[in-house]
């Protein structure tokens, strides 16, 4: 997907119920980045995932990650997990294309003659 362009619009950092994994290797990173304690980051950044197998990064009442900024960057861009590292190069969703304005822009230009 080489001419894809992402378009910073923040849209797959405030997916309706989405949620972001975090592995022992990306807690580690991240706290670290923040200058944070592990257990610190655990226990105030992270919650239980919805299947109870693993924790995840918190979201805010509106669904975006606790994060993302006002103007949609995000605050641990240089360490973020890998999911959020990998969108939506090596993995979609079905709606991913209704979703991101930068697959939508890449749509339109491939259907232009
Ligand atoms: S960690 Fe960063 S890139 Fe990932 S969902 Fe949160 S704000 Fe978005
Ligand atoms: S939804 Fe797509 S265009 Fe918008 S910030 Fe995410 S990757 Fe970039």
């Amino acid at each position: 997907m080489e001419s894809f362009e992402c378009q910073g619009c923040g849209a797959c950092c405030r997916i309706p119920n989405g949620i972001v994994r975090v592995s022992e290797s990306e807690i580690s990173r991240i706290a670290a980045f923040l200058g944070m304690a592990e257990s610190e980051f655990i226990a105030n950044e992270t919650d239980v995932a919805p299947d109870r197998k693993g924790l995840v990064l918190k979201s805010r009442t509106d669904d975006s990650c606790v994060w993302l900024t006002e103007d949609n960057r995000c605050r641990i861009h240089p360490v973020k997990p890998d999911k959020c590292r990998t969108f939506p190069y090596e993995w979609i969703n079905s709606d991913s294309h209704e979703i991101c304005a930068g697959l939508k822009k890449l749509n339109r230009l491939l259907t232009i003659d």
